[in-house]
């Protein structure tokens, strides 16, 4: 539905272009206007395990700094470990997410949507276990306590909004964080993310 409410804001799409996206992520997989960067690590979902939830992340690489081409080398198994001490921990973990949100609101995706991304780790979302199975994987750049950006909100919400749309088991009720799914290991996207503001940019948002 075309967003009508005069004191909203405005969508960032017009409802042809985001019902186009959403044929063209049902399609392909692929979230429209992404860039393209395949992760090696990942592996089918198993059968019958329909995409049926959607997990916000944050990294950040090095942890709390922005910008520069870490994360998606670390997604890619191609870390330098020397380039920082936080490195040399990680630099041998095999990891992935479906989607990368960076600090301007551009998007990078790793993982084709149809394909089990390494998001979650060990989960459990209102007792079904390996979440990885049924969910895709937005990862915003990020810390837990640091303000994420305008443009990070309006993505993610668009992503989000796509993503519904071209699955529609993924509602309002099963968008969640890496914290509430993995609680004491995780604390994603941490204090920082404000829930109310994501929610009620996805309702203005053409699914909404
Ligand atoms: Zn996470």
């Amino acid at each position: 539905m075309p967003n009508t409410r005069t004191d909203a804001p405005e969508a960032p799409f017009s409802a042809a272009t985001f019902n186009a996206q959403v044929a063209e992520l049902r399609a392909t997989g692929r979230f429209p206007g992404s860039r393209w960067c395949p992760s090696p690590n990942f592996g089918p979902r198993p059968e019958n395990a329909a995409i049926s939830l959607l997990v916000v992340h944050n990294i950040s690489l090095p942890p709390g700094q922005f910008g520069g081409s870490y994360i998606e080398d670390f997604f890619c198994n191609r870390l330098e470990r020397q380039a920082h001490p936080y490195f040399e921990l990680i630099a041998d973990l095999q990891v992935s997410a479906h989607a990368l949100v960076r600090r301007d609101g551009s998007v990078v995706q790793f993982v084709n949507c149809f394909d089990r991304a390494w998001h979650a780790g060990r989960s459990c979302f209102g007792g079904q276990e390996e979440c990885n199975d049924y969910s895709v994987g937005i990862e915003l750049e990020g810390a837990d306590d640091i303000p994420y950006s305008e443009a990070q909100y309006q993505m993610l919400a668009h992503l989000t909004a796509l993503t519904m749309a071209a699955w529609p088991t993924v509602n309002p009720e099963r968008i969640t964080g890496h914290s509430d799914i993995a609680p004491g290991r995780k604390t994603d996207p941490g204090p920082a993310f404000q829930w109310a503001h994501f929610r009620k940019l996805l309702k203005t948002t053409e699914s909404g």
